[in-house]
């Protein structure tokens, strides 16, 4: 066989100006004579964010509708952070969360949904009718466009996130404020929340930084433009590995094929990549063809998280917190969460409860470890192990995914967490 080798509490009163970047004493520089960056300048705000990817962006935006400071500080241009292809599979339950803060608009209305998957074991199509299963879908919607419809919200109350500003230093606020600094510029904050991702920063402030599981493969991921809309998300298991093609916004896709870890994707022409989808996922005349591949990575496949996501006066959230494979479309979705979960616990503190944040440790860190052992599971689903014998594995992934095709309590169970049914988790008291 030709396998490649190998609900937030209402507003907050604010200490300082009606424009709400003072909340204590010292200078303060508004966001509006800053330029794109915040060069040589010291700023202080309630909530100093490191990254404006989903985690901080949604963090930001309910903050500032409950009318906490928030300053967002990114290392890249906006360009570069509005054109960045990554996530594009939304929970129902994250939809739901955004819709209801007013932050899903162009979402709802452009945004396509889907409740069903295929999963071809050897060639032969297994359908999950998740959707049937929990009366709710899943949200195709582009994780950059997502990030644009932010960027759009805070721009409108104001408070852009100051781009082109590295933070290259975090104190992590142990015996009084806690302070950010980069080239030229230092922030003074209430709290900082790292939303800085998988190279965070702000997690190297912490004692421990934890360890990643590495995956002894990864995975060649394409964006593709296809000769139609993809009318459901496709898994292959195969004796020559993974493969997934899922939808992006109109006839865009992602594709996925498992490759030796550490390959380099020019050695992947198109022509061969697109041979191995055709192999993996079995000949189907009605699916619609790959037109063009327009761009092609290696993900690395690791998973953990951090031991702690809370230290001193600095807290983390999405990916700097805990690092999960793309396997189920979970991390921006976790990411979500938690930003959704630090939003209200911040607000909560403004208005003198702090009980929320003293839970939110052990309350996000829980949802991790959950979505972690989801994400693991598919992916041990979905791939075989070299030292075993193909042919049982095969027998053995066909049994377990017609099971999940079925309407038993592990079909349930697995329907609900693929889909996110139910609602985020926010505002849980803690034990
Ligand atoms: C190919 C692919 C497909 C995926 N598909 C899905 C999916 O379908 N569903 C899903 O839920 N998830 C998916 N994910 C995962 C998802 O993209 C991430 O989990 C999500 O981006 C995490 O959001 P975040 O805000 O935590 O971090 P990020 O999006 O990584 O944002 C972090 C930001 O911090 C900035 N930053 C970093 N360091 C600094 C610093 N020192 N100073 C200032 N700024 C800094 C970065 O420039 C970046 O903008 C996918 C990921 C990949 C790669």
């Amino acid at each position: 066989m030709n396998c490649p080798v190998g609900g937030v509490p209402g507003p907050v009163r604010n200490r300082g100006t009606a424009r709400g970047l003072r909340w204590d004493e010292g200078p303060v520089v508004l966001v509006d004579e800053l330029g794109s960056g915040a060069g040589g300048r010291t700023l202080r705000t309630q909530v100093a964010i490191v990254g404006a990817g989903p985690a901080g962006l949604v963090l930001a935006a309910v903050l500032r509708q409950s009318g906490v400071d928030a300053l967002v500080l990114e290392q890249r241009a906006r360009g570069d952070v509005e054109h960045q292809y990554r996530a594009g599979v939304i929970e129902h339950r994250v939809v739901e969360y955004l819709r209801d803060r007013g932050l899903a608009g162009r979402l709802l209305s452009e945004g396509a949904r889907h409740g069903w998957c295929d999963v071809v074991v050897d060639g032969e199509p297994v359908r999950i009718d998740y959707g049937a299963l929990t009366g709710v879908q899943h949200w195709i919607y582009p994780q950059h466009m997502l990030v644009q419809d932010l960027l759009a919200e805070l721009d409108a109350a104001g408070r852009p996130p100051l781009f082109d500003s590295p933070v290259t230093e975090v104190d992590p606020g142990l015996d009084g404020p806690p302070r950010l600094r980069g080239p030229g510029f230092e922030v003074v904050a209430e709290h900082v929340v790292g939303c800085d991702g998988v190279q965070s920063a702000v997690l190297r402030s912490f004692p421990e930084q934890g360890e990643h599981r590495q995956h002894p493969y990864g995975w060649l991921t394409a964006i593709a433009e296809l000769t139609a809309p993809v009318d459901g998300i496709r898994y292959a298991v195969h004796e020559c590995g993974f493969a997934a093609v899922m939808p992006r916004s109109g006839p865009l896709a992602r594709l996925y094929l498992q490759v030796p870890a550490g390959e380099d994707p020019a050695s992947w022409s198109h022509e061969r990549l697109l041979d191995q989808l055709e192999l993996r996922l079995g000949a189907d005349p009605g699916r619609p063809r790959v037109a063009e591949v327009l761009e092609t990575d290696v993900l690395r496949l690791r998973s953990g998280i951090a031991p702690s996501f809370h230290y001193g006066r600095t807290l983390l959230a999405g990916d700097s917190a805990h690092v999960l494979t793309a396997s189920g479309g979970k991390g921006m979705n976790l990411a979500i969460g938690d930003a959704a979960d630090l939003a209200d616990s911040l607000v909560r503190h403004h208005r003198g409860d702090p009980s929320g944040l003293a839970g939110y440790d052990r309350r996000r860190r829980a949802h991790a470890a959950n979505t972690l052992a989801f994400s693991e599971e598919m992916l041990e689903l979905m791939h075989l192990s070299p030292a075993e014998d193909p042919a049982a594995q095969l027998r053995d992934r066909r049994e377990r995914v017609e099971r999940l095709a079925g309407t038993g309590p592990e079909a349930v169970r697995f329907a609900g967490q693929y889909v996110g049914a139910g609602q985020l988790p926010i505002g849980v008291p803690p034990a």
